[in-house]
């Protein structure tokens, strides 16, 4: 059983759909299911119009640090991805600010207003919505209309790639959000998404930068249901299901049932003793902190078949991370968190006796 918060398991159906013979991205055949997908995409996103990329996560990250940032970067470092954005702005040459934080601790709206006021330079402001490090849940929404606020010219570029198919965000005042395959979409790896309001569409217009990751040639690309290069075909195919599956299902039965799972997950998890380690967690997993988390992991993998994640850096060895992300079912949540309890009993921490999975049931069918 694969639980890890990506890559997320890839369901049968969507495999199914991608089994078929290869089509050509110019034919009309092609256009239609582009078109198709396009349009649930804007739904899910909650954004004006969005650019696929052939790409993971981390090419959607450049490509928005390339085009949409031209003097100074704000950028967010509360994890390993929050990291990333200063990374890249040091191999792409840009200038930038760093705001850092621990792991477990979202951003406070007060230093980015206090970072904005003293670099007057600084055109675009980069963070998580879920920093999946730590399973952290920023308040986007809030620092992003407090960046307005104080200045509409600033992007806000919000990678929500454990966010988006998770949870409902508010992009009223998010420019861009991004978005990728093998997490909550339940596609295999290779496929980014960067979603585009009015704001960041006119910034890539004025100033169409870099060649592949060109924001502009893509979108005057995309907006007539076509790529500038060769569309990755396969998984464009593999979203079209997911959406249809998601448009089934509703999406607010889709973030409710997420969320129930996550919650029920949390309450299970702290009533067998277990801590939760982000102040904020986001809903797209659950991360507890614990020095026995490479031992739980361990035994979860040999004894009872599941795959979740540990911890990176200074939180390697030191947390675990359960992935809720896609469409898992509640007997599958309910074994791992049953695995986990059996695995305390046998660290010799706690006996067992079904706690875990009693108060998941009791949360989650409430
Ligand atoms: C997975 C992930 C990414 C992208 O990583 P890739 O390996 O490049 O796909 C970026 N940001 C967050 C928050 C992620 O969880």
């Amino acid at each position: 059983m694969l639980l890890t918060p990506g890559p997320t398991d890839v369901p049968e159906f969507i495999r199914y759909s991608m089994a078929k013979q290869t089509i050509h991205h110019r034919t009309k055949e092609f256009k239609d299911i582009f078109q198709d997908t396009r349009e649930m995409l804007l739904k899910l996103l909650g954004t004006k119009s969005c650019v696929i990329l052939a790409s993971s996560g981390t090419g959607a990250m450049e490509a928005t640090v390339t085009n949409f940032c031209f003097k100074k970067a704000l950028t967010i470092n509360s994890g390993k991805f929050g990291e990333r954005w200063g990374k890249i702005c040091q191999a792409t040459n840009k200038d930038f600010v760093e705001l850092k934080y621990e792991w477990n601790t979202p951003t406070n709206t007060k230093d980015i207003l206090e970072a904005i006021k003293s670099n007057k330079d600084i055109d675009a402001v980069f963070l998580q919505v879920c920093e999946s490090a730590g399973g952290l849940r920023q308040p986007v929404e809030q620092i992003a209309k407090a960046i307005k606020d104080s200045n509409k010219d600033i992007i806000v570029v919000a990678d929500a790639i454990t966010a988006v198919g998770v949870e409902h965000i508010n992009t009223k005042d998010i420019d861009v959000l991004i978005a990728g395959s093998q997490k909550a979409l339940m596609l295999p790896p290779g496929l980014s998404v960067v979603g585009l309001n009015e704001k960041a569409i006119e910034k890539i217009g004025q100033k169409p930068t870099g060649y592949y990751f060109n924001l502009f040639a893509e979108f005057k690309k995309q907006e007539q249901n076509t790529t500038a290069y060769t569309a990755p075909t396969t998984l464009i195919i593999g979203l079209n299901e997911v959406l249809k599956k998601f448009e089934t299902i509703g999406l607010d039965n889709l973030y409710k049932d997420t969320k129930k799972r996550a919650e029920a997950s949390r309450e299970a998890l702290k009533a067998i003793g277990l801590t939760i380690y982000p102040k904020t967690p986001a809903d797209a997993m659950t991360t507890i902190k614990t020095d026995k988390a490479e031992k739980i992991r361990e035994l979860l993998k040999s004894k009872f078949d599941v795959n979740i994640a540990g911890g990176q850096d200074h939180l390697k060895g030191n947390i675990f991370r359960i992935n809720h992300m896609g469409l898992i079912e509640p007997y599958q949540a309910s074994w791992v968190l049953n695995s986990i309890e059996k695995s305390l009993e046998i660290l010799g921490i706690r006996k067992f006796n079904g706690e875990a999975n009693r108060v998941f049931m009791e949360v989650y069918f409430a």
